[in-house]
């Protein structure tokens, strides 16, 4: 067995909460520590348990490199942790009993990274410049434009006004009424925020920031997904190839239908097609990669770059408990690289933006975590999320003072993604072998 490669020494947690985790990590402790010599090496006599899971194994070494080689590896409260970041119930869950409270809204704290840390200190500075942390911003494109298909859109308002008056809810009802007749006046007279991707280049670019996009890859704009667009639009692949040509990034937004076996390789294919270039990283609209199965269709798509652990609205923030980017089936599968805060068009969620960035900020820096933003391209328009692009405005000008201050670094996700993975190699680590 290599001296890098860490053994299991507990089973698999997938649930429980993490008191109960710690609680039975502080039992076996001292069961590792008899079997540790002076010097912090193991000692010569096999752990005891089953082969070690070579996606966690994976994981702290890529994560902590030149640490890994320490008798922590065989720390069975790293272990726990860690199988947390693979073993989770992936929808719709709220943050937990430990979530950090902001202006009233739950928001999960890096949790996992914290207990790790407690126990083997800070990690080394991983980040461009010494940055404490990064913060990686990303867009879904849920919508191309807001003109296309207008009869069918009106046709959607009309339908959700009245349901909404069925059910008594006068004040949906205004608000989508009050959506109608504002796109419907910009209908007249052509006019399309949406469809204004100038403007978000000349927005970050005007704060030095770099992000990516994720675009949907549907063969047709109008299927069982709903209204959309169709990535070989000439339209659509001119936008997403002048974005790239500026620095910018293109990911895929996978569809929620058909996105399992061969379906997420055709839409990776048919992607690349339309951008020109290779496409690595991917998100599921409306967050509907099932875990771990999502990962292996990524793997065999040829993504190696998913960020789809997050919350639904209203909940924010570390859905597993860690901002560490992870590679959640060992060295051959996808660096998953969780997404702590989405915009909202409406509710508690939309409101707290800004307060609910700050405090994810102060806790990605606190662990040395990547801080990934979900801000949909088509909130842009003020009528559709009232105050969100406003609020997105104001997050890029702290991020710009965070960057300035040498806390933060900025970069696209593939940027930090490759980043980390280089000094994953650098710290090198005997891979595993596979049990
Ligand atoms: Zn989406």
């Amino acid at each position: 067995m290599p001296a890098r490669c860490a053994r299991r020494l507990i089973p698999r947690h997938d649930s429980g909460t993490l008191p109960d985790m710690v609680e039975q990590t502080v039992d076996t402790t001292a069961t590792v520590d008899a079997t540790t010599t002076a010097t912090g090496t193991p000692a010569a006599t096999e752990p005891r348990g089953p082969q070690p899971d070579p996606r966690v194994v994976e994981a702290l070494r890529v994560r902590f490199g030149p640490i890994i080689a320490s008798a922590h590896a065989h720390d069975p409260a790293l272990q726990a942790h860690i199988d947390r970041w693979a073993g989770f119930t992936a929808g719709r869950a709220p943050p937990g009993p430990d979530a950090l409270d902001v202006d009233g809204l739950p928001v999960a704290p890096a949790r996992a990274d914290r207990a790790i840390m407690a126990r083997i200190g800070a990690p080394v500075a991983r980040w461009p410049g010494g940055a404490r942390a990064a913060v990686i911003i990303t867009h879904d494109v849920d919508a191309f434009d807001g003109l296309s298909y207008f009869p069918v859109r009106m046709t959607g308002w009309l339908t959700t006004t009245a349901r909404s008056l069925a059910a008594g809810d006068r004040r949906a009802a205004a608000r989508t009424a009050r959506r109608a007749a504002r796109w419907s006046a910009w209908w007249a007279r052509r006019y399309d925020p949406v469809a204004d991707f100038e403007r978000w280049m000349a927005l970050e670019s005007r704060y030095g920031v770099r992000s990516t996009f994720f675009f949907l890859s549907l063969a047709r704009a109008l299927s069982r997904e709903g209204r959309m667009y169709r990535v070989a639009d000439p339209r659509v692949a001119r936008v997403m190839r002048t974005l790239v040509h500026h620095g910018w990034r293109v990911g895929l937004h996978a569809s929620r239908y058909g996105s399992d076996g061969p379906g997420l390789l055709e839409q990776r294919q048919r992607l690349e097609d339309a951008v020109g270039r290779p496409v690595r990283a991917v998100r599921h609209h409306y967050l509907s990669a099932p875990f771990p199965a999502g990962w292996r269709d990524m793997r065999r798509a040829g993504l190696d770059i998913s960020s789809n652990v997050g919350f639904h609205p209203p909940h924010q923030g570390f859905r597993t408990g860690t901002a560490w980017p992870h590679r959640p089936l060992g060295a051959d599968g996808p660096w998953e690289v969780p997404m702590a805060l989405m915009d909202a068009a409406y509710g508690p969620a939309a409101a707290r933006l800004e307060a609910v960035f700050e405090r994810l900020l102060d806790e990605a820096i606190a662990v040395g975590g990547a801080l990934v933003l979900n801000f949909h391209s088509n909130y842009v328009a003020e009528v559709d999320a009232p105050g969100v692009h406003r609020a997105y405005g104001r997050i890029l000008e702290r991020i710009r003072l965070a960057v300035e201050a040498g806390d933060v670094a900025n970069m696209p996700l593939e940027d930090a993604v490759d980043h980390v993975a280089a000094r994953a190699v650098d710290h090198g680590g005997e891979p595993c072998p596979r049990s």
